[in-house]
C-alpha cells in the first residue's frame, strides 16, 4: 500500500465517522418523529446545544469521558459504537472496491443498515425516511453506474439485463413483493403479525443494491445471522443465569441483590421482595413488598409462568420458560425468557430479553449479500450456466 492509498482509505474512514455521527442523530430522532436537521445537536438530558468541538465523531466521546460537558449526564456508548461501525464499513468499502461508485453503494447500504438495525433494536421501528431514502439513493447510484459504463464503453457485460438501474428496480420490486407475500401468508396462517411493514420496505431497499438474486441471498444470509445470533444469545443467557443462580443461593442478601439486577424475588406468600428494571418496565408492575401483579394483558404469560414455577419449586423442581411474549396492545412489547428456582430467600425468577428484531438480521443479510453475493450465488447455483449472470 502506498501513501496515496493510505490517504484514500483514511478519507473513507473519516467520512464514515462523520456519516456515523449523522446516523446517531437519525437513530435518536427519527423514531421520535423529530427533524434530523433542526435544531442542532443537543444533550438529551439538559438540552444544552453541543458545540462543534464537542461533536467530533469518536474523539469527543473519549475526550469528554462519555459525559455531557454541562450536566455530566452519561452519553450512551451507542454513540461512539455507531460512529466506529459506520467508519469501519466505509473503510471496508474502500478496501474492497476502491474509489468507485460500487464503493459508494456499499458504504451507503452499510450506513442505512446500521441506522435501521439500531432503531429496530431501540424502538422497534424502521423509519420510512431511512428505508425509502436509502432505496432512492441506491437507484440514483445504479443510474450513475450505467452512465459511467456507457461513457467508458464497457462494463455492461456483467450486469443482468445490461442495466444496473433496471436490475436495482427489479431488486426493489421483488424484495417488496416477496416479503409482503410472506407477511400476508404468515398473518393469515397464524392470525397475528409476524413482521412489520418496515421489514418489507427494508428488503426492497436491500434489493435496490443487490438486485433480484440478491434479495434471496439477503434473506439467506439474514437467516444464517438469525440462527447464529439467537443461538449465541441463548448460550450466553444460560451461562449468565447459572452464575447468577449460584450467587443467589449463598445468602438471603445475595438473592436480593441478584433479583434486583437480573430478575425477580418472590416470597413464600407471593409478594415481590426485589425486582430488576426488566420487571419494573412492565406496565402495572407491582412495587416491592406488595403482591406480585402487573397489567394482566401485558404480563399474563409471565405471571402464569411464575405461578407454575412456585408450585414446582415447592417440590424442589427448577423451571425454565420458552419465549414469553409480553404485549399490552399499545406501546409495550417484549419477548422475555425466564428461569425460576427456590432459594433460601424465596423464589428467584431470572429474566432476560429474548427478542432480536428481524431488521437486525436483515441488515446483516443485506451487507452479506452485497459483499459475498456473487461468490455465494455461484456456489449455490453451481452447474446452472445462466444463473451467475443474474448477479451484478
Ligand atoms: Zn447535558
Amino acid at each position: 500500500m502506498n501513501a496515496a492509498d493510505g490517504i484514500l482509505l483514511g478519507m473513507f474512514f473519516a467520512t464514515g465517522a462523520v456519516v456515523g455521527s449523522f446516523a446517531n442523530v437519525c437513530i435518536h430522532r427519527l423514531p421520535r418523529g423529530a427533524s434530523v436537521v433542526h435544531p442542532g445537536s443537543r444533550c438529551p438530558v439538559c438540552e444544552a446545544p453541543i458545540a462543534f468541538y464537542d461533536n467530533v465523531p469518536l474523539v469527543s466521546w473519549l475526550v469528554l469521558g462519555g459525559r455531557c460537558r454541562r450536566c455530566h449526564a452519561p452519553i450512551g456508548v451507542r454513540y461512539p459504537l455507531v460512529e466506529m461501525l459506520v467508519a469501519l464499513l466505509f473503510l471496508a468499502a474502500g478496501l474492497l472496491y476502491g474509489p468507485t461508485l460500487v464503493a459508494a453503494s456499499a458504504a451507503l447500504l452499510g450506513a442505512g443498515c446500521v441506522i435501521l438495525a439500531a432503531t429496530d433494536l431501540e424502538a422497534r421501528t424502521l423509519p420510512d425516511e431511512v428505508t425509502f431514502g436509502t432505496l432512492v439513493l441506491g437507484l440514483v447510484l445504479a443510474a450513475l453506474r450505467d452512465r459511467a459504463a456507457a461513457a467508458s464503453g464497457q462494463g455492461f457485460a456483467q450486469s443482468f439485463a445490461r442495466s444496473h438501474l433496471l436490475e436495482a428496480l427489479l431488486g426493489a420490486l421483488l424484495g417488496a413483493l416477496f416479503l409482503e407475500g410472506v407477511r400476508r401468508a404468515y398473518a393469515k396462517l397464524r392470525g397475528q403479525e409476524g413482521m412489520g411493514g418496515g421489514d418489507v420496505k427494508m428488503l426492497a431497499m436491500a434489493g435496490a443494491f443487490t438486485g433480484p438474486a440478491g434479495v434471496f441471498l439477503t434473506l439467506f444470509f439474514a437467516s444464517l445471522a438469525g440462527t447464529a445470533v439467537a443461538g449465541g444469545a441463548a448460550l450466553a443467557r444460560a451461562l449468565r443465569w447459572s452464575i447468577e443462580a449460584r450467587r443467589a443461593r449463598v445468602s438471603s442478601s445475595s438473592a436480593h441483590a441478584v433479583a434486583a439486577r437480573a430478575g425477580l424475588l418472590v416470597s413464600e406468600d407471593g409478594r415481590v421482595l426485589a425486582a430488576s428494571a426488566r420487571f419494573r418496565e412492565i406496565p402495572g408492575a407491582a412495587a416491592d413488598g406488595t403482591r406480585l401483579t402487573a397489567n394482566a394483558r401485558a404480563a399474563g404469560r409471565l405471571l402464569a409462568f411464575v405461578r407454575l414455577a412456585r408450585a414446582r419449586a415447592r417440590r424442589g423442581v427448577r423451571s425454565a420458560s420458552g419465549r414469553l411474549a409480553l404485549d399490552d396492545g399499545a406501546d409495550f412489547f417484549r419477548v422475555l425468557a425466564a428461569r425460576a428456582e427456590a432459594t433460601p430467600a424465596g423464589l428467584l425468577v431470572l429474566l432476560a430479553r429474548a427478542d432480536v428484531p428481524f431488521g437486525v438480521f436483515l441488515a446483516c443479510g443485506a451487507i452479506g449479500a452485497f459483499v459475498a453475493g456473487r461468490s455465494a450465488w455461484e456456489v449455490l447455483a453451481a452447474g446452472v450456466p445462466w444463473v451467475p449472470r443474474l448477479f451484478p
